[in-house]
């Protein structure tokens, strides 16, 4: 089943233990050795598939020096499966020293692929997902938070990151001012769990939202945001975008677009079209 000296990455449940494929229980269960983030919390993973694998401890704290002695071992042909503490290795979790090392030194690592959260939330989330980036986890300080938002705040494909439920209102505002308000977005909560909550709206009512209700707070989230919208390949900026929705709750569009034309310098014919996505055909 397994060959050796090689190095598995096995993607893990993200919530729900059913979530783990045939061939990932059969590689757990006759590899030498699962190399897990937390054994603690893999165990209950384990004793799920009635698996009594070894397991050793490969976290942030002791990859550097771990990672070596992990691939002399591949090297001597011992079979080892690395796992996390949910969803796929590497992704926002550690391993990625060891591969890189154990591929620099010839061994073999092969992919058990499964369930991770991005792609997860991003399959249900209604977002464009021809083209998407991952960011990962914010920076925790605001200043840092802010800095890296801005950097993405011209990006047109659809954004995802990781949240912690202690930063999710500071980080939902913090990208309402640098988005604007009216920038779609989806909150994915507790994936795959008895709470899954997906719920898209503009990143102004989805963070009135998530403050008023400290239920949106709990637990595992990951968050969409639409990109920089784009009309025949133009990018409608978030001030035109948030002064075209101002025009549009007075105006028919038309008249919204010309007058949006002239303050924000973006062509008028772009605006027009651009407002035909924002208001509802019944009401122009
Ligand atoms: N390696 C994992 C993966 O492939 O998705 C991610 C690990 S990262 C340390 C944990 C973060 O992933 C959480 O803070 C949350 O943002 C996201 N996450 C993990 N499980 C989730 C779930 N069931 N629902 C929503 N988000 C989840």
């Amino acid at each position: 089943m397994t060959e050796r000296g090689t190095l598995y990455v096995v993607a893990t449940p993200i919530g729900n233990l059913a979530d783990l494929g045939a061939r990932a229980v059969d590689i757990l269960g006759s590899v030498e050795r699962i190399v897990a983030e937390d054994t603690r919390h893999s165990r209950k993973l384990l004793q799920h598939y009635a698996l009594q694998t070894p397991m050793s401890a490969l976290h942030e704290h002791n990859e550097r020096e771990l990672a070596p002695k992990l691939v002399q071992q591949l090297l001597e042909g011992h079979s080892l499966a690395l796992i996390s503490d949910a969803g796929t290795p590497l992704i926002s979790d550690p391993g990625y020293n060891l591969v890189r090392l154990a591929r620099e030194a010839g061994a073999r690592v092969v992919p058990v692929p499964g369930p991770s959260a991005l792609i997860c939330a991003l399959s249900a989330s209604g977002l464009p997902t021809d083209r998407f980036v991952f960011e990962g986890f914010l920076p925790a300080k605001s200043t840092a938070r802010i800095n890296r938002l801005q950097q993405l705040n011209r990006e047109s494909r659809t954004l995802v990151f990781y949240e912690s439920s202690h930063r999710i209102v500071e980080s939902l505002h913090d990208m309402c001012a640098v988005f604007g308000a009216q920038r779609p977005a989806v909150l994915a909560r507790e994936l795959t769990k008895q709470f899954e909550t997906i719920h898209g709206d503009t990143l102004q009512a989805l963070a009135e939202w998530v403050t008023d209700d400290p239920n949106q707070q709990k637990g595992e989230i990951v968050v969409l945001v639409h990109g920089l919208a784009e009309v025949e390949g133009h990018v409608i900026t978030p001030e035109a975008e948030r002064v075209l929705t101002v025009l549009l709750e007075e105006l028919p569009i038309k008249t919204a677009a010309k007058l949006a034309a002239r303050l924000t310098g973006i062509k008028k014919r772009e605006l027009y079209e651009y407002g035909l996505t924002l208001k509802p055909a019944g009401s122009r």
